[in-house]
């Protein structure tokens, strides 16, 4: 900790804050007065001018001024009191729930109100439910001058007790002290950033001539000295992890195995050149005595797993057990396939551990990774629990990093821990990570990119189609059956409900059995059983069947060469990504391959736009960069990893552009001011510093 005055000083020195008080603000994790500081608001309302009520439109949060018309006590549902007022240019109804009697007798007809919220446009017009409120004795009472900064709240603690503590520690501010500067001063002045004093007092209380569109949207300069400092500290936090983990010791691995080489021997093809190097370069990482962190990326079909056998056995010959973990129990259970596949031969025993399995048969798997009996184990998340027990673990294997946080990952290490040695840790993800999150979620890893396809393959040709042409789509399918050609045919809901989802498939396989009554047609969805799923799999393989019904559990792993059309249902439900990893199921084979994008009327433009990309692209890397502009990172990468970055005034997607200064920043710091470091992480993830901490 800096000892400076903010950073030393508790909120209990104000005044009214007392011990229960005192509680209250540290749920938001405000403790010392510069926690008050960069407790900052989130948004903003603009209360300085009133909108006529003729012009408030449906959504407008606003404030608006008039003259009560009638006011009344009504029950019909419910009881609740609604007040209409008019301002000349319309009129609107307050509704209130919750009312006093007091509230029924001080609007009354006549009198000037004052209210704040969101309007609601109704089947009786205009209306305003519980908007903030205040009767005025003359209709000139001054507005407020400047916009009215919203904090982050907690039960018991309102927008008033927030907003009157950061009054007393603003008025400290700038006066009495300084709050310690811990960017560098002269990189600050030369970008003409405003100094961090001037931008807390601008941000945590907007002047009234501030430019109230740059605020709202965050985009002032003031907001964005912050972000950059913010993402700066998030960075640190990120290498100060990574330095953790490297300062372990690991085992160093041989760079070279015989079983390694036996598994080459033994596949059909040559591994690419992009497969080679990330081979070596994991090769070389393994050989260090301190935890390898790297992530893989690799377009869907680049042959990752493959990466990830290759590695995996330079730890296995050299004695030492592997865990890989993949987020769902499909994608757990095409690993462990590819895996007995390709170890059986040479001797290797793979353990395979999910949810699912209960009982016996899960003690027994327990019991062949608890004496090493396993050397390869392959599972879900059920891996990094409790009671599973691993033996000389070395190294970590992590398909599909996006759907996991960073906590996740360091459970599985620590699994190594209790065995006596921090484990190696490898990622792997289809889902290219757009260069903007590279730098500021993973920045603790090193990454390796598998920039080529087996050969073979050709680019999948891609339609956007209205479902009004569903019969054209039809009879497209009938024809590449006649031609010998297979067919995917996706189902999508969008509901999580597996159950929903493949009654879906039943009806649309029923259907198109109707019109194609001489086509052999299959169904796969989660419902079924292992056994049943792999026997339709295994069909469809041989090519007994010639469309297969699916809902999107064949989003991974699936590989049938001969399967060169797609038609995706209902494509505007799903995430870019995962559309091409579906798509990436065609176009494995030396036919030119189709998939065709079949969705449902209406579709918003944005619905549109992202269709279309993937009309445009074949290129994942494309695909990732224009999700997240249209989605954001949240979604992306899904709820979980959002936790991780869960930011106070940054915004990875609008502040993009920062993120070079703030990476620069913190490589300037970790060298010329290493004492900084520690305070500015404090400073902005304080005890969520949960990065550091594991
Ligand atoms: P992903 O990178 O999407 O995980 P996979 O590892 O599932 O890709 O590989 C896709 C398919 O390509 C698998 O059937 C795999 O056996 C095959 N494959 C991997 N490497 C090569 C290669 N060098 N040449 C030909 N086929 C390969
Ligand atoms: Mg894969």
């Amino acid at each position: 900790m800096s000892g400076d005055f903010f950073s030393s000083t508790p909120i209990t020195q104000l005044r009214g804050i007392g011990a229960a008080q005192a509680e209250k603000f540290a749920r938001l994790g405000v403790r010392t007065l510069q926690d008050v500081l960069f407790h900052l608001p989130y948004r903003y309302q603009d209360r300085t001018r009133i909108t006529p009520i003729g012009a408030a439109r449906d959504g407008d949060e606003v404030l608006i001024q008039g003259r009560v018309l009638i006011a009344d006590v009504v029950i019909r549902k419910r009881r609740s009191f609604i007040c209409r007022i008019e301002d000349g240019t319309g009129q609107i109804s307050l509704r209130f729930f919750h009312f006093s009697a007091s509230q029924v007798k001080q609007l009354e007809a006549g009198v000037i109100v004052r209210c704040y919220g969101e309007v609601r446009l109704t089947g009786l017009g205009k209306e305003m439910a519980h908007p903030e409120y205040r009767v005025l004795d003359n209709p000139d009472v001054p507005i407020e001058a400047a916009l009215t900064p919203l904090y982050p709240a907690t039960e018991g603690l309102q927008q008033g007790s927030l907003r009157r503590i950061s009054d007393q520690v603003l008025a400290l501010l700038g006066k009495a002290q300084q709050v310690a500067e811990l960017l560098p001063v002269d990189a600050l002045h030369q970008a003409q950033w405003p100094s961090l004093t001037e931008a807390l007092l601008y941000v945590h209380r907007p002047p009234p001539d501030a430019p109230v569109q740059a605020l709202l949207e965050g985009r002032h300069r003031a907001q964005q000295r912050l972000a950059l400092e913010e993402l700066t500290a998030h960075n640190l936090s990120l290498l100060k992890l990574r330095d953790r983990v490297k300062r372990q010791n690991a085992v160093a691995l041989p760079n070279s195995s015989a079983l390694e080489q036996q598994l080459i021997a033994s596949l059909p093809f040559k591994p690419t050149n992009a497969q080679q190097r990330v081979h070596q370069e994991l090769g070389a990482d393994l050989a260090q005595p301190h935890p390898m962190l790297r992530l893989v990326q690799g377009d869907v079909g680049a042959g990752k797993t493959l990466v990830a056998a290759r590695a995996a056995l330079l730890a296995i010959d050299a004695g030492y057990q592997v865990a890989l973990m993949a987020p769902t129990e499909i994608l757990a259970e095409q690993h462990y396939h590819a895996f007995l596949e390709w170890y059986e031969p040479l001797g290797i025993r793979v353990a395979w551990l999910a949810g699912k399995l209960k009982g016996k048969k899960r003690n027994e798997q327990l019991a062949l990774i608890e004496t090493g009996t396993a050397q390869m184990v392959v599972g879900t998340h059920a891996l990094f629990q409790e009671e599973v027990k691993y033996r000389n673990l070395a190294l970590v294997i992590i398909d599909e990093q996006h759907r996991f946080g960073v906590h996740q990952r360091l459970a599985l290490k620590q699994k190594g821990e209790a065995s006596g040695i921090a484990p190696h840790q490898l990622i792997m993800t289809a889902t290219p990570i757009p260069r903007t999150l590279a730098m500021s979620a993973y920045a603790d890893l090193d990454t390796s990119i598998i920039d080529e396809l087996p050969p073979g393959r050709t680019p999948v040709k891609t339609v956007v189609i209205e479902n009004q042409r569903r019969n054209e789509v039809i009879a497209r399918v009938r024809n590449a059956c006649r031609e010998g050609r297979q067919v995917y045919w996706v189902c999508t809901l969008i509901e999580e409900s597996e159950q929903l989802e493949a009654q879906a498939a039943e009806d649309t396989a029923a259907q198109l059995q109707m019109v194609l009554p001489d086509v052999k047609i299959g169904l796969v969805h989660g419902r079924l059983k292992p056994a049943e799923k792999a026997d339709i799999m295994d069909r469809f393989k041989q090519a007994e069947l010639q469309v297969l019904v699916a809902t999107t559990v064949i989003e991974v792993g699936v590989n049938v060469p001969n399967a060169s059309v797609m038609i995706i249902e209902n494509p505007e439900r799903l995430g870019l990504a995962q559309l091409h990893q579906l798509r990436g199921r065609v176009g494995r084979g030396a036919t030119e391959s189709f998939c065709v994008l079949l969705y449902q009327q209406p579709l918003s433009k944005q619905g549109r736009e992202r269709l279309d990309i993937m009309r445009q692209t074949n290129d994942g890397f494309v695909i990732a960069e224009k999700d997240l502009e249209l989605r954001g990172p949240g979604e992306v990468l899904g709820t979980r990893q959002t936790g991780d970055l869960n930011f106070r005034i940054a915004d990875l997607q609008r502040d993009a552009l920062l993120l070079d200064d703030a990476k620069a920043l913190a490589q300037w710091l970790r060298q010329k001011s290493p004492q900084q470091v520690e305070p500015l992480i404090q400073r902005w993830l304080g005890r969520a510093d949960q990065y550091g901490e594991v």
